[in-house]
């Protein structure tokens, strides 16, 4: 078969180097390309189609099986830089002007081969419906190992994403994962009360662990956590899909930045609803609390990193419907104020018992910035409001939205394959834990519960992720 670079010999040396698109279309304005290409395309006739006869100076065109005429376009391929490197995307040749928003550089997975191998402990909601869809987005990341205690449902999910059947584990074998060189790290995603104890076990059997929120039931069960990860040698984070989100990490950037001056107070709301009385997320034991760890602890922990401050004060609310069987043991509502030492006061809820309402309200000085919705898993809408003399300018910022659990694993991954911290390591999900013990004890008590102060900007996040 002919090729583009051997047929690039008999083109006049001053159109080859380097091949634009212009002296692309100087070339097909002589004749030649457009001969060269054509003979190319002529060459390449495919089995189920017949090529019509071409008459000099019409469009060429070919006959389909159905006896349809349809035009022939010489296959030609636009100039673009290919860079040699792993993580250099392959630069297109643009045709947008700047009046529209830029599309991001093209993807660079790494080869499968490459990728850190994950073992997804727990076959639920997340497991199923977001983190293993997931995948297909990541660029450095692959499934290649499932925990459950249901075979029958493993069998399916592996068959479905391509895992091995010896890469199969059921509670009893977990700790055999030692023996598998191809996982690299394991990924909790039980209910709350199990995190610790996999964790631990994940981090002797010699795997970096990436666990989900909340760390666990108690901050002493984090620092085990922490403790276990660091004896083995072994990288721990939380899985804080906001921080790796595009728009929450805009709203940090204009706050940084003082966009729109000082912060002075922020609401936020993490709602939505329960009926199933018997779910773990309603037994106290295994969810070590209702709404608040569980969706209140994403405006605890967006708060937090939005600002990069640590509460100095909290004071909460908490109220559960007598008689409720969903609420008997956890609580339905919990609304808490937290102060931060450059006197900013957030407003914060979280309830299991109203339709959903995911969002917050930067309040500064000059506008405001509005997220609704903020936590949810896709489609973040974010709003910005400010006076311009006369004028009271709302704009709606957009971006590409990202897939934020594939982009939490990649960042784990790029964590894992060059031996670097993760961003939200255990010690940031031991904060959070420590500021709900807070609350639940001002709740309990009725008066503000004082926090240490720490005066280190971002003091439990680890270094800025490069997140593509
Ligand atoms: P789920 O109930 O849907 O799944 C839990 C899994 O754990 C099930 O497969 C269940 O079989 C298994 N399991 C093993 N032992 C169990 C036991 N003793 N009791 C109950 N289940 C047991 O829960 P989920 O919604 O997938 O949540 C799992 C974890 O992920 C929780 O920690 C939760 O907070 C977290 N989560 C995080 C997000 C996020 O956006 N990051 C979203 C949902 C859940």
């Amino acid at each position: 078969m002919l090729r583009f670079d051997k047929l690039l010999q008999f083109v006049p040396q001053e159109f080859t180097e380097p091949l634009t698109r212009k002296s692309f279309l100087q070339l097909t304005g002589k004749g030649l390309a457009a001969g060269l290409v054509g003979g190319l395309a002529a060459s390449c006739k495919s089995a189920q189609t017949t090529a019509g006869q071409d008459s000099p100076g019409a469009q060429p065109t070919m006959t389909a099986p159905n006896g349809q005429t349809v035009p022939k376009t010489p296959p030609t391929s636009p100039p673009a830089q290919v860079p040699a490197g792993a993580e250099e995307p392959i630069k297109l040749e643009a045709w947008k002007s700047d009046a529209d928003r830029q599309s991001g550089p093209t993807p660079t997975p790494l080869p499968p081969d490459q990728r850190v191998g994950y073992a997804l402990v727990g076959l639920g909601h997340l497991t199923l419906e977001e983190l293993l869809p997931a995948f297909g987005q990541c660029k450095k990341s692959k499934p290649v190992a499932l925990v459950s205690g249901s075979p029958e449902k493993m069998r399916k999910v592996a068959r479905q994403y391509g895992i091995k059947p010896e890469n199969c584990y059921s509670y009893q074998t977990y700790d055999q994962l030692k023996d598998n060189p191809e996982v690299q790290v394991i990924y909790i995603v039980l209910p709350n009360s199990m995190h610790a104890e996999y964790t631990i076990r994940g981090a002797q059997a010699g795997k970096h662990i990436l666990c989900e929120k909340p760390m666990a039931n108690t901050s002493a069960e984090c620092q085990a956590m922490i403790d276990a990860c660091k004896k083995a040698n072994r990288k721990l984070m939380v899985a804080y899909r906001i921080q790796y989100e595009p728009y929450n990490r805009h709203v940090r950037q204009l706050v940084r930045e003082k966009k729109f001056g000082n912060v002075k107070m922020i609401e936020a709301f993490n709602c939505q609803s329960s009926a199933n009385p018997e779910h773990w997320r309603h037994k106290k034991a295994l969810a070590g609390g209702g709404a608040l760890p569980d969706i209140g602890i994403y405006c605890l922990n967006t708060l937090r990193f939005v600002l990069g401050e640590e509460p100095t004060e909290v004071f909460g609310y908490q109220y559960s419907t007598p008689g409720n069987p969903l609420f008997k043991e956890v609580e339905e509502v919990m609304s808490w104020q937290m102060r931060f030492p450059n006197g900013v006061i957030a407003n914060c809820a979280t309830h299991y018992n109203t339709h959903e309402s995911r969002r917050y309200r930067v309040l500064c000085e000059r506008g405001w910035i509005n997220m609704d919705p903020a936590f949810s898993y896709t489609g973040q809408q974010m709003k910005t409001s400010r006076a311009d003399g006369k004028l009271g300018r709302k704009e709606d910022i957009e971006m590409e939205h990202k897939n934020q659990f594939a982009t939490e694993m990649d960042h784990f991954s790029e964590c894992v394959l060059k031996d670097l911290p993760p961003y939200t390591p255990g010690e940031e999900g031991l904060q959070d834990h420590r500021i709900m013990e807070a609350i639940y004890q001002s709740a309990k008590e009725g008066r503000p519960v004082k926090l240490p102060a720490v005066a280190k900007k971002d003091a439990f996040r680890g270094p800025e992720p490069k997140l593509d």
